[in-house]
């Protein structure tokens, strides 16, 4: 068995003792005698498998009991819909332009009101974040929405924006349980699972207990109204039972790495290999301003088209797989989330130096 080092930005990869252990489980889940894929959603066992994995992402994050964890499906994007149907009560809100992704958000929450960008990085191609400390934002707005960590474009917020006392909704999909986070601080923080989580299939949604109301634009659909899921723990539906499963294997993984603060330690360690790597190197180029950089996503380019194709040909046939950068950026990128093995990176910072070398 080869397994390959697997940069993709999502679905991604995941701890290898994990997917052991949902090897050794398949056939007969702890004695029941059926996989978890097959077992009712009502049953006794998989209500453990659910109450379990909540109470470990609590643990995990130190989330308080005023705020309830959903596991919800449907994906970020769906999201991008929930929470202003959830939360417009002016039907007005800021968003903050870091990229694609609070772009879609943005765009969508104007199909229900007025979606305001309070700041945008789009004149540098997305490579910084902008001054957060003295938004525009007005006394109407219902909440100020934020993408933390820039999957495409490899940024990360430094510090929270001064929201002038409204709520700050988060997308923290490509850096969710990558470090800790002062839940606290937001109405709202939620994100697709398959960056750094668990299998594509759940969205986890933290939102505080005051937010979760009936008073809902009107025209939400059940299925995106939150209380619906609060007030059944999840459970209203049939849920990705599996998903779900696989999401509560990581989080005790990453109590047995010593939680968020030990994993933040190991993927700063990471992070900083590779752009060393890259500070120092005369053909390869980080696309980020330096204060900016995420801990997650690190796109790079050589300043040559043909030659960054080859790289990345030829990084693959090393078993590196899916370095190549997303389109609006272009060049490659490299996505080592939590599961990704510091020896993942020493690798492919060997792997670079070599191709520099012979491409010099
Ligand atoms: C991948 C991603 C999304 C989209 O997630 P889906 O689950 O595919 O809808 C949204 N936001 C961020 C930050 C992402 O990285």
């Amino acid at each position: 068995m080869a397994r390959v080092y697997n940069f993709s930005a999502g679905p991604a990869m995941l701890p290898e003792e994990v997917l052991k252990e949902c090897a050794a489980d398949m056939l007969d889940y702890k004695g029941s005698g059926q996989s978890v894929m097959e077992m009712s959603h009502r049953s006794k066992v998989f209500d453990d498998i659910i109450k379990e994995a909540e109470a470990d992402i609590r643990d995990l994050m130190n989330i308080p009991d005023d705020y309830a964890v959903l596991f919800l499906q449907g994906g970020a994007w769906t999201q991008f819909s929930a929470i202003p149907m959830n939360l417009f009560k002016n039907k007005k809100a800021g968003y903050i332009n870091t990229g694609n992704w609070a772009n879609n958000a943005r765009k969508e929450a104007s199909r229900y009101g007025e979606a305001v960008e309070l700041a945008s990085s789009a004149d540098k191609t997305y490579s910084y974040i902008p001054d957060v400390s003295d938004l525009p934002i007005t006394d109407d707005m219902d909440y100020v929405y934020i993408c933390q960590n820039n999957t495409i474009y490899g940024t990360k917020y430094k510090e929270l924006p001064n929201t002038k006392g409204k709520l700050l909704v988060s997308d923290v999909s490509s850096m969710f349980l990558s470090e800790p986070i002062d839940v606290t601080k937001y109405g709202v923080v939620y994100g697709g699972v398959q960056k750094n989580v668990g299998p594509a299939g759940v969205t986890i949604v933290i939102v505080r207990k005051d937010l979760i109301t009936d008073d809902v634009l009107e025209g939400t659909p059940t299925m995106l109204k939150w209380k619906t899921q609060a007030d059944k723990d999840s459970l209203f539906n049939t849920p990705p039972c599996w998903n779900i499963y696989v999401c509560g294997l990581v989080f005790k993984w990453l109590k047995k790495q010593g939680g968020l603060e030990a994993i933040k330690k190991h993927n700063e360690e990471k992070a900083k290999i590779l752009y060393d790597f890259l500070d120092q190197s005369k053909l390869f180029k980080g696309t980020v301003e330096p204060e900016y950089r995420s801990l997650m996503n690190v796109p790079f380019v050589t300043g040559d088209k043909d030659l960054d194709a080859k790289f990345v040909a030829e990084a693959a046939e090393a078993g590196f797989v899916n370095l190549k950068g997303h389109r609006s950026v272009g060049g490659m990128r490299a996505s080592i989330y939590n599961a990704m093995p510091i020896e993942g990176v020493q690798k492919l910072v060997e792997f670079m130096d070599k191709f520099e070398k012979e491409n010099a």
